[in-house]
């Protein structure tokens, strides 16, 4: 697909997206080197800052001026994760890509071993957790409902209780490159893409500094590009629904029509009358919304605008974007 890259020297890249981790990233960076560099492979160590408000830009920034394997991109401000992990995917440049937490939720430790099963003819292993410390029951629960309901919802195959961090192959980072949607939801697009998956198991730690920058609002809002971008299933809901209560509306019409004018006998149906009408109209305001749900995020991709704005980065950007060339 692209000369550049493919020729790359490079045979690892690890993505670091980073949101206010000011706590976390020497420790990572440290740990990260603990464990890849016994590997005896080239590799770059790609931080994307996106809009933290902390000293994580000046602390990559000094990574960077110390080590020449270190690259920083700086966005224009906050764009959220998964479009700090988009970045970083677009341009890294080696053969083999690990996207990984900063906040130590991921074990660096884990690498060598996904990168084994790579070599193996794998072109996607990630880390599927065992065990999650120190997250709320709540949101243990709210994360295991979403993942129950988007694999019911939904025909692709989304591994379940697995977060960002995976291994991926150059072929598959390709083809993640060729899907620009606005509503990015990273785990759905690897999985879509297919390929030869597996996975390693470990135990999720607790998060080592810092505060979790997903609140409920946020997640919520993943959720739906999730399910609205892998299923349909909402969208033939309401219709379905839609069409039973009027078959049922239809029914009672007739009925109406019968006692008023054949039996003669009937009620001023003032309550009935104002029942069917506020129903109707709650199923009518569900589709609409499931509808805009939809829409929404038609016109986000028919905007094109760009999925993110680097303010500054050291990696030169011609080289590393050879579809641009
Ligand atoms: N992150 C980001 N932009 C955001 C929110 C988070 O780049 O708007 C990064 C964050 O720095 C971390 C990763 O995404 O490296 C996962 O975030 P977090 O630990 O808050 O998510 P959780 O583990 O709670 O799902
Ligand atoms: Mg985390």
């Amino acid at each position: 697909m692209s000369s550049h890259v493919s020729g790359s020297p490079t045979v690892l890249s690890v993505i670091i997206p980073i949101f206010n981790e000011e706590a976390n990233i020497p420790t990572l960076y440290k740990r990260l080197r603990g464990v890849i560099d016994p590997m005896g492979l080239s590799c770059e160590y790609v931080f994307i800052n996106d809009g933290s408000r902390d000293r994580s830009l000046e602390l990559i920034r000094g990574l960077a001026a110390q080590h020449d394997d270190v690259r920083y991109v700086n966005f224009s401000r906050n764009f959220g994760q998964q479009m700090a992990v988009t970045a970083g995917l677009d341009l890294c440049v080696g053969q083999a890509v690990v996207i990984i937490d900063a906040d130590l939720q991921d074990p660096p430790e884990l690498i060598p071993q996904m990168y084994e099963k790579l070599r193996q003819g794998y072109e996607v292993v990630y880390a599927k957790r065992r065990s999650r410390e120190g997250e709320s029951a709540m949101k243990k629960l709210t994360s295991k409902l979403f993942y129950r309901t988007l694999a019911n919802l939904t025909n692709v195959d989304i591994p379940v209780d697995t977060g960002d961090f995976r291994i991926m192959d150059r072929k598959v980072v390709e083809a993640l490159k060729l899907m620009p949607e606005q509503n990015k939801y990273m785990r759905g697009q690897i999985s879509w893409v297919g390929f030869r998956q597996t996975f390693v198991e470990f135990d999720r730690a607790e998060r080592a500094g810092g505060q979790t920058a997903w609140t409920y609002r946020k997640m919520i809002r993943l959720a739906l590009d999730a399910i609205t971008s892998y299923s349909d299933v909402p969208l033939k809901v309401s219709t379905v629904a839609g069409f039973f209560v009027s078959a049922i509306a239809f029914v009672m019409m007739i009925y109406t029509f019968y006692s008023r004018f054949f039996r003669q006998s009937y009620q001023p149906g003032w309550a009935s009358l104002m029942v069917s009408i506020l129903f109707l109209g709650g199923v009518q305001l569900i589709a609409i919304g499931i509808i805009g749900e939809y829409l929404a995020r038609v016109s986000a991709d028919v905007r094109r605008r760009p999925l993110y704005l680097i303010d500054d980065t050291n990696i030169v950007l011609e080289d590393t974007r050879p579809q641009r060339q």
